[in-house]
């Protein structure tokens, strides 16, 4: 079954909500109604831009889709600071991020917190972005395939197959993101493809053969072609690259 690529722009701890609607407006206009039908492209800007970006996307009828960069791991209640999946399902947002390199690097975040606010994010009907990938020492130590793997399964554990059918995988090796040092294509395949396979381990291979895996770390519009065509990577996960209208729009066309 062909897979539709899907392009997410991570704008991390980037852009106010006035500069949000300007971005949005700016990739709307690059990239006409006709290209939604062979990509999605959505936008991951941060909570706070969240409400101003839904009122445009939902005013002028854009095609584009917003999701958020994480999600508690709780249904609501004390918990100063964190924003629930019902928040995010009210607001219209069709993903949330869920284990970004840079959350369990600097917050800590383990293979069973990802799982929780995976689960958190399904029951609100949000689909989840799962993200895995490797360090430098794992990549120079020649075991970063099993690495994967195992914060696959670590981050997916005792979901259903119908769950997992709804989930999307970014592969995003830590050495790439923000580095400018993207994977070669056959390198980002290797590990999608490991994925898919693991997929299909877990939940079968329809299943498998269903979901998006998208591979992460310094895409551009230079880049993303080559990338997009190999068998198992089906879009990308795109940071910096994402912040600029023009780049982001023009890669979205290309994958
Ligand atoms: C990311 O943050 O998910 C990412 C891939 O960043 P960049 O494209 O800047 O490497």
């Amino acid at each position: 079954m062909a897979r539709k690529p899907l392009i997410a722009g991570n704008w991390k701890m980037n852009l106010n909500h006035l500069e949000a609607i300007a971005l949005v407006q700016k990739i709307a206009f690059a990239l006409p109604d006709k290209y939604f039908d062979k990509v999605d492209v959505t936008v991951i800007p941060p909570f706070v831009d969240l409400r101003s970006v839904q009122t445009l996307i939902e005013g002028d009828k854009l095609r584009i889709t917003y999701g958020a960069q994480d999600v508690s791991v709780h249904e609501s209640g004390a918990y100063t600071g964190e924003v629930s999946a019902a928040m995010l399902a009210k607001l219209g947002c069709r993903f949330a991020v869920v284990g970004h390199s840079e959350r369990r690097q600097y917050h800590n975040e383990d293979d069973a917190t990802v799982l929780a606010k995976a689960k958190q994010a399904l029951k609100h009907g949000v689909t989840p972005i799962v993200c895995i990938g490797e360090g430098l020492n794992v990549r120079e130590a020649g075991t970063h395939v099993e690495y994967n793997l195992e914060q696959l399964r670590g981050s997916l554990k005792g979901l259903k197959p119908e769950e997992i059918a709804k989930v999307v995988i970014a592969y995003e090796p830590v050495w790439a993101i923000g580095t400018g040092k993207v994977a070669t294509p056959a390198d980002a395949q290797e590990v999608c493809g490991a994925i898919r396979g693991e997929l299909a381990q877990l939940a079968g291979p329809e299943v498998a053969e269903t979901v998006r895996v998208l591979y992460g770390g310094s895409v551009n519009a230079k880049n993303v072609g080559e990338l997009s065509k190999q068998t198992d990577i089906d879009g990308a996960l795109v940071g910096g690259a994402s912040l600029k209208g023009d780049e982001f729009a023009t890669l979205s066309a290309i994958a």
